[in-house]
């Protein structure tokens, strides 16, 4: 995995405080598939320190930087903001499914970032398990036991379907080069 490096916090200040990250939590953006950097505008423009997350997760499977993952986010309270790396999903999973991309790409980061960290899988949470929110939509928050299960046993659990996918396309190229 390669996140795409932009540094977005080098335009503000530094957040006052120091991260120690004991949980994973996930968001979604509610919206648009909208880059780290609007983002991280919006957020000036609430105030804040910049961008409140540590990671983007788009839909083309890029994952994008944002607060350094040695600061105090601003994403999920005063009780967790300090003790956890967030994570937002751009979408809004309470109309949609994340992409099958998206969630291969997340799957990725939360292993990385939980075997960092020696975060166990049931610390892997939900916006919704620490605030009043519906965030990060029922359609993504169904499948955070998947990536529980990817923590636990340290390898992407693939989906079936995907796989099936891979076969066919591996037997169409052979049949290619047994045409040509
Ligand atoms: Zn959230």
């Amino acid at each position: 995995m390669n996140p795409t490096q932009d540094h977005y916090m080098s335009m503000a200040p530094k957040a006052p405080h120091r991260n120690e990250p004991r949980y994973i939590i996930i968001h979604h953006s509610a919206g648009r598939d909208v880059p780290a950097k609007t983002i991280h505008q919006w957020h000036l423009d609430r105030g804040w320190h910049g961008i409140g997350y540590h990671y983007v997760v788009r839909k083309n499977g890029s994952v994008e930087t944002g607060r350094e993952e040695s600061q105090s986010g601003a994403h999920a309270g005063p009780d967790y903001n300090n003790r956890s790396i967030g994570i937002c999903v751009t979408g809004n999973f309470e109309e949609n499914d994340p992409t099958p991309d998206q969630m291969e790409a997340l799957a990725e980061l939360v292993l990385s970032v939980s075997e960092g960290y020696e975060i166990p899988p049931e610390r892997v949470l939900g916006h919704r398990d620490v605030s009043a929110t519906l965030c990060p939509g029922e359609r993504l928050y169904k499948q955070l036991d998947g990536l529980r299960d990817t923590v636990g046993t340290g390898h992407i659990n693939r989906s079936p379907m995907l796989e099936i996918v891979e076969r066919i396309q591996g037997d169409l190229a052979k049949l290619r080069e047994m045409l040509e």
